[in-house]
């Protein structure tokens, strides 16, 4: 579903990732975690090419993701991403901000995007609020949306970027149970986050990062009782 063979990415003269090996299968969960500045976001955020790669190649659902215009639109048609900070329109309400890029990306009528929204509102539990503005809501509720937003493109792959660390505690629960959910039913999730509560429960490996590099990756019931890196080892003593 995902191949990444050798990714290089720099800003300027700083080496952001170097050497990334990664290959997801479709339907598999992967949990991404690592220090502050190991390169978690870049990562993926070069899958949909929110960041452009210097090396290496990306491949997302047999495309190969380059620079021209074409293959990026093409890639960010199968992934949706998901941020720490909603992003959602906040002129708009709940209901149009599920309904815009279905309309515009994909030319989808009025009645079939709004029965979609209506639709995945619903699954992510918040369809009374579809009316509100996102001003209007709770933190969690912001952050279902989001998730519903991206589901609406009917994406292959969902990409979370620590979609619960901007909550408060009581809200995060709500935001995690609906991505359990969404693993449940099959998705194909990328997620950077440290509730390794969550990790434990969905991932079928945890990939640990350092410094722009893949330090270490396993099935969470090996990862977290034997880490074979300090590196990782040190992380998990501060975070646990
Ligand atoms: P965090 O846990 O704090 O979100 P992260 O693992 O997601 O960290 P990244 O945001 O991917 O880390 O950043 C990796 C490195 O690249 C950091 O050293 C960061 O300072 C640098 N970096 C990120 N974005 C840019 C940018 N637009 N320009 C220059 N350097 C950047
Ligand atoms: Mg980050």
């Amino acid at each position: 579903m995902i191949v990444m063979a050798e990714v290089e990415k720099w800003y300027g003269s700083f080496q952001a990732l170097s050497g990334i090996n990664l290959s997801v299968r479709r339907g598999e969960k992967i949990v991404l975690c690592g220090p502050s500045g190991s390169g978690k976001s870049t990562l993926i955020r070069c899958i949909n090419h929110l960041e452009a790669y210097q090396k290496g190649e990306i491949r997302v659902g047999g495309t190969l993701l380059g620079d021209d215009g074409r293959t990026i639109d093409a890639v960010r048609r199968e992934v949706g991403m998901v941020f720490q900070h909603f992003n959602l329109f906040p002129h708009m309400s709940v209901l149009r901000n599920c309904m815009l890029a279905p309309m515009r990306a994909l030319g989808i009528g009025r009645k079939e995007a709004e029965a979609t929204a209506r639709d995945l509102l619903a699954r992510v539990k918040i369809i009374e609020q579809a009316d509100k503005y996102p001003a209007q809501l709770s933190g969690g509720q912001q952050q279902r949306v989001a998730i519903a937003r991206a589901l609406c493109m009917r994406p292959s792959v969902m990409l979370f970027d620590e979609p619960t660390s901007a909550l408060d505690p009581e809200m995060v629960k709500e935001v995690l149970d609906t991505m359990v959910a969404l693993a449940e039913e099959g998705m194909t999730m990328i997620c950077v986050t440290h509730e390794m509560g969550f990790a434990r429960q969905v991932a079928d490996r945890v990939i640990f990062m350092a410094e722009g590099s893949i330090v270490e990756e396993a099935p969470p019931d090996i990862f977290f009782t034997q880490p074979r890196h300090a590196r990782t080892r040190k992380f998990l003593g501060e975070i646990l």
